[in-house]
């Protein structure tokens, strides 16, 4: 399930497995989709998380 986090108003989006944000759910749930079947990271999805600090 792909987490939703509301920070300086604004939502962002994580995936549970790797706790990697994303500014959209599309993207985190792309992520949670590949690291849930390859118990790995895609760089061409991680390449676009964002640091929340
Ligand atoms: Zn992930």
């Amino acid at each position: 399930m792909v987490k939703t986090i509301e920070k300086n108003n604004k939502k962002y989006f994580q995936c549970e497995i790797c706790g990697f944000v994303y500014k959209t759910k599309e993207l985190a749930q792309k992520c949670e989709v590949w690291c849930e079947k390859y118990k790995s990271c895609n760089v061409e999805i991680t390449k676009y998380a964002v640091s929340l600090e």
